[in-house]
């Protein structure tokens, strides 16, 4: 197995969760005590926040292209960014390293691919969701249409991510809440919902929606799985 490096600890709730899903998976395809070769370099979550709110996305890239040239020098072979919003910073990580970082937007954007999706709902922070770095790739590469909700579902959306999912709090006002958002965006025609945020997973999930729910920690880490076994028979 090729050993992966994730860039984690944004926030540490969905870190755990990959790290739980690639063992799992690891199991899945080779059994017994088979588990996943990873290399986990954490940052201090308030640190990148904080540089996210004053819009300082180069100071944030440059923190994570240092964290990603460490992983790389400890012997990753590949990157998983364990965050959907700093891949806004993707191309500073990306300049740093010689190894892939493997793109949480291509891993969704393939999955809808496959699926023969068209038009899809999409919630994570603001940044995702208003900016261009996440649905422009999804629009360009896999000629997805991506809908977002209104700016007061919006701001909700995103602050229930740093308030409460970020640090570890899933009130069921809020499922209820993301639910009703998700609801409307399929009145609106979308196809299926982008849990574009890596936190959301861990709200939603066994819980039934008006629409499917693709879960983008699950993608990526379906992604990293297929790389870092790729060659090996499973
Ligand atoms: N984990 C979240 C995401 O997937 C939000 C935290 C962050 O801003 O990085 O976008």
């Amino acid at each position: 197995m090729q050993q992966l490096g994730i860039l984690g600890g944004m926030s540490w709730e969905s870190t755990s969760s990959y790290y739980r899903l690639l063992n799992q998976g690891v199991r899945e395809r080779l059994g017994g005590l088979h588990s996943a070769p990873l290399l986990l370099h954490s940052v201090d979550f308030a640190q990148i926040a904080a540089l996210q709110k004053q819009g300082d996305w180069d100071t944030a890239g440059h923190v994570l292209a240092e964290s990603a040239r460490r992983l790389e020098g400890a012997g990753a072979a590949a990157l998983l960014l364990a965050t959907n919003t700093m891949h806004k910073v993707a191309p500073a990580i990306e300049a740093a390293v010689d190894i892939p970082l493997l793109h949480i937007g291509d891993a969704v954007g393939q999955a809808l691919q496959q699926r023969g999706v068209k038009r899809a709902a999409l919630l994570g922070t603001r940044f995702t969701m208003l900016e261009d770095f996440y649905r422009q790739r999804l629009a360009e590469r896999f000629s997805i249409e991506v809908l977002i909700p209104p700016q007061d579902q919006i701001e909700e959306i995103d602050r229930v991510i740093f308030a409460e999912l970020c640090q570890g709090r899933f009130e069921s006002s809020s499922r209820d809440y993301y639910l009703q958002c998700v609801a409307q965006l399929h009145a609106r025609g979308a196809e299926v919902a982008i849990l574009g945020c890596t936190e959301i997973g861990l709200l939603l999930e066994n819980t039934p929606a008006a629409l499917a729910l693709l879960d983008s920690t699950e993608l990526h880490v379906e992604m990293g799985l297929n790389w870092m076994l790729a060659g090996v028979d499973t």
